[in-house]
């Protein structure tokens, strides 16, 4: 029996026509075009030159398939199992948040700094609640004299971390830890020596912005990643700064992303711990989204 092919051009304007109740045309078609790269390592300007060519029965299902979980709107990351973050490539999983841009300009505020201290000096940077890893790779990449250490609570956050720090092909020391149950940095083994730098990107929406947040995110992403309890949002920043307080070394930087909402009580957090130099990040959006701070000489 002869197999059955079908136009990629067809089927690419049938694919448009049923994610544009809800997507706009542009992001299925963006869509359409990072699976055709993916799946077939096809781009837009291939399809251009052989309007002629086709998919396979199988490959069919494969498409109708991630149509359909597109349809649910499952992320399109998820189901491409990568994505990509301060022009690394990264896999992801439902184990891990999706990197953010906003996470890539706390990562370039980081670099810029350092840069102007000379990227050959040999610093101590700590991550905390890595996720993928995105963070500590991505600095470990651009700072290639620095000792990375990264932390999460979730092994299986920490498998797909260590995955994309070998696929990127850097080193990064992966520790299993609850940061809320650390008493101090110093008695985690391979942490007992000060950093340089400590950074997190913490969980931080409130259960009260959980009306604020898109169906996707709420649906697929970890939540152990995302939300904290209203009554005590900061419970991570407080712990990681009283953490900082004992393991930076002297003149050492704190940095973290944060709930556009809680600036204020992110500056006042910090000086009450009596951390100098705060300062108070928007991101693209105009969010107030980052922060820094140094540790007292
Ligand atoms: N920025 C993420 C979001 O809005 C939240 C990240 C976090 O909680 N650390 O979904």
């Amino acid at each position: 029996m002869k197999n059955s092919t079908f136009k990629i051009k067809a089927y690419r304007a049938q694919f448009i026509e049923e994610l544009t109740p809800i997507y706009d045309v542009g992001e299925a078609e963006s869509f359409f075009y990072l699976i055709l790269e993916e799946k077939h390592q096809l781009k837009r300007i291939d399809m251009a030159l052989h309007p002629d060519l086709v998919f396979s029965e199988a490959e069919l299902v494969v498409w109708n398939s991630i149509l359909e979980q597109l349809k649910q709107e499952i992320p399109i990351q998820y189901l491409l199992g990568k994505t990509s973050f301060y022009g690394l490539d990264f896999e992801v999983n439902d184990t891990v948040l999706i990197p953010r841009p906003e996470t890539e300009e706390l990562v370039e505020w980081i670099l810029e700094s350092q840069k102007s201290k000379g990227e050959s000096q040999k610093i101590r940077v700590l991550d905390i609640g890595t996720g993928s890893g995105c963070i500590a790779i991505s600095l470990a990449k651009n700072l290639p004299f620095a000792q990375v250490f990264a932390i999460d609570v979730s092994e299986k956050a920490l498998a797909t971390a260590q995955k994309n720090a070998q696929n990127n092909a850097v080193n990064v020391t992966f520790i299993n830890q609850n940061i809320l149950e650390v008493v101090s940095l110093s008695v985690v083994e391979g942490l007992d020596q000060q950093f340089d730098i400590i950074v997190s990107n913490p969980p931080y929406v409130r259960n009260l912005e959980k009306e604020e947040i898109k169906k996707n995110v709420l649906d697929n992403e970890p939540h152990l990643a995302l939300f904290v309890e209203d009554t005590d949002a900061l419970i991570f920043y407080k712990k990681i700064a009283e953490l900082a307080q004992k393991n930076l070394r002297p003149n050492g930087k704190l940095y973290f992303e944060i709930n556009q909402y809680l600036g204020k009580e992110m500056v006042d957090l910090l000086e009450r711990m009596n951390f100098k130099n705060i300062e108070l990040r928007k991101d693209i959006y105009g969010n107030d989204r980052m922060i820094s701070c140094h540790c007292e000489e």
